[in-house]
């Protein structure tokens, strides 16, 4: 059987990934100018896809950037990707960028956003790290201000995130915790974190600077239901050292609990029982709600 192509939706059509080219004069590329989203897929299902599109506007409104395509017909045209790419369990990545212009930053040079689609398999961490739990290494980078740079913006400007990231590595941790600019949690560099202790589920708000996940914002609500008091309130490391329970939320990561932080054993250094039973609850949602992909069953295989 020939191997299945990826379609890309690329600029109002779909397109072989071959030939789903972008500019080297897209300003999403060379200044970072645009924003994104990123969707999960579950057994058919697009979980939470207005809330996504919903923030993608935000953000868009934010810099300034229109578009091209209403949010109804966002949602048809993302369901219709998923259909192309006969995408059951999966990732869909939702780029607007300012589009093709010249060398100046000027975003007036660009006359057309450059909008693209990508619905695609996604690598998981591995059921280990859910069952062992993820290490913390705070780093010295702080996260961009929202006097610079809104981090409720999901803009394509990552580097503070990816300046954190290497320093987890460097540490021979697993992750990084970013602190704010007054030394206040903030967010790991593609996470939202919690802690739990006495009872109370905590985590940053989003004026600590942080993306307002929609994990994030589905686990509090959780949580809530499971009777548990969850709230937000700035945090500093120490909340995280001394919690009981420690964990983060995304999209792609889903809930990992966290065991360690900067050499402190979060607990009694196992995932805990919050954590774990947040997590099975957040799962089962996931394969329950959200608008259906396909109007009958599994899709037929590509060829
Ligand atoms: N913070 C940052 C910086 C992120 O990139 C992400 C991933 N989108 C998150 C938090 C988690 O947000 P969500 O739950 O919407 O994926």
């Amino acid at each position: 059987k020939a191997q299945q192509r990826k379609k890309i939706f690329l600029d109002g059509e779909f397109v072989d990934e071959a030939d789903a080219k972008v500019s080297v004069f897209d300003h999403g590329l060379l200044y970072g100018d645009g924003v994104f989203e990123g969707i999960r897929v579950y057994g058919g299902r697009v979980f939470r896809l207005e809330e996504h599109l919903e923030r993608l506007f935000d953000s868009a409104k934010a810099i300034r950037l229109s578009i091209p395509l209403s949010l109804d017909d966002l949602v048809k045209t993302v369901l219709e990707c998923c259909r192309q790419n006969s995408l059951w369990d999966g990732y869909i990545r939702l780029v607007v960028t300012r589009g093709k212009g010249d060398l100046g930053l000027n975003p007036a040079s660009c006359p057309k956003p450059t909008l693209f689609i990508i619905a695609d398999a996604i690598r998981l961490y591995p059921a280990s790290v859910y069952e062992r739990g993820l290490r913390l290494h705070t780093a010295a980078v702080r996260r961009v201000s929202s006097d610079a740079l809104e981090p409720a913006v999901k803009s394509l400007n990552y580097l503070n995130n990816i300046l954190a990231k290497m320093e987890a590595a460097v540490s021979g941790a697993d992750e990084s915790l970013l602190l704010n600019e007054q030394g206040y949690v903030a967010e790991c560099t593609g996470d939202n974190v919690f802690a739990f202790k006495h009872g109370e589920l905590v985590t940053p708000p989003v004026s600590a600077g942080v993306l307002p996940g929609i994990t994030r914002r589905e686990i509090l609500r959780l949580a809530r239901e499971e009777g548990v008091d969850a709230v937000e309130r700035n945090m500093t490391r120490y909340d995280l050292f001394v919690a009981d329970e420690v964990f983060l939320t995304g999209t792609a990561a889903e809930i990992v609990p966290v065991v360690e932080i900067d050499g402190r054993t979060v607990g009694t250094g196992k995932p805990g029982a919050l954590t774990q039973r947040l997590l099975l609850r957040f799962r089962a949602l996931t394969r329950t709600t959200g608008p259906l992909i396909y109007s009958t069953g599994k899709p037929a295989p590509m060829e």
